[in-house]
């Protein structure tokens, strides 16, 4: 994360204490414990980070009720496997089962991911606390910092695949609100609907291609945010101008970044007639 955070040219301290996480088996005592020290009022939540306590909470990954009774199904099926034919019959559902498990475990990592991301860069004074900086930037930050490896590289300029795609079909059903009113709202939309889903991958977006793009005045604005108190809409849209200049002109170039892959995706998208069956 440190060398992530030189590439945008912002400035991480060293670490003033260890950084903490709690975890907890069951998922019930996870949200209990949530909603009583942190107020978390996010009923399917898995984790999350609290910076008015410096540390993160998760809950281990939990199979919903029908991936659990498929596990169920296929250990007691690897358990019977010398008793008879039937199991190789069923290695398609059980590759399905795998696929599931797989989903879930690379969700799990990059949640944990995208904590911890929150974690290291409030606590080593990359962004403010959660006042001064804008909501849309803590979390783009953030969710560029997603990754479901252990290994290898990420952070701003890498793709987060699940992010991109939610943004491209938000872009492509036109459901983006204007950047003015991302950079305007002090906080995000309610958590687990549709709007917030678009609402992190706009995020998302906006901060990859700011780091990428524009670093230096990305860690200029960053610098700033310290020093203002961003309450009103109007003082936050006047702090992102005077970093980045006229909102709709960078909106503008940002849109042009984009429309390329849009067009691909539409391409891709498009139904084919069936090829004609040659053979049997
Ligand atoms: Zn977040």
């Amino acid at each position: 994360m440190s060398r992530a955070v030189k590439t945008i040219g912002a400035t991480m301290r060293a670490a003033p204490h260890a950084h903490l996480a709690v975890l907890f088996r069951s998922i019930d005592r996870y949200r209990e414990f949530a909603e009583a020290q942190d107020r978390l009022d996010d009923s399917n939540a898995a984790g999350h980070y609290a910076a008015q306590a410096k540390r993160c909470a998760f809950a281990a990954p939990v199979p919903s009720p029908a991936l659990r009774r498929a596990l169920e199904w296929r250990d007691g099926a690897i358990a019977g496997a010398s008793a008879g034919p039937g199991i190789a019959s069923s290695a398609s559902r059980r590759a399905a089962i795998d696929e599931a498990v797989d989903d879930l475990r690379q969700r799990m990592r990059r949640l944990t991911a995208h904590e911890a991301a929150h974690q290291v860069l409030f606590e080593r004074g990359v962004h403010p606390e959660g006042g001064r900086c804008p909501a849309w930037l803590a979390e783009g930050l953030a969710c560029c910092f997603e990754t479901e490896r252990s290994i290898g590289d990420f952070g701003p300029g890498f793709d987060v695949p699940s992010r991109r795609e939610r943004l491209e079909r938000a872009m492509h059903g036109e459901r983006l609100r204007p950047l003015a009113a991302l950079v305007a709202s002090g906080s995000r939309p309610r958590g687990g609907t549709e709007e917030c889903l678009d609402w992190y991958s706009h995020s998302w977006g906006i901060v990859d291609w700011l780091a990428t793009e524009r670093p230096q005045a990305l860690a200029d604005y960053l610098g700033s945010l310290a020093k203002t108190t961003p309450w009103r809409a109007a003082v936050r849209i006047g702090e992102f101008e005077k970093a980045f200049g006229p909102i709709t002109e960078l909106e503008r170039a940002w849109l042009e970044h984009w429309r390329p892959r849009v067009d691909e995706r539409r391409c891709a998208t498009q139904a084919r007639r069936p090829a004609a069956r040659t053979a049997t």
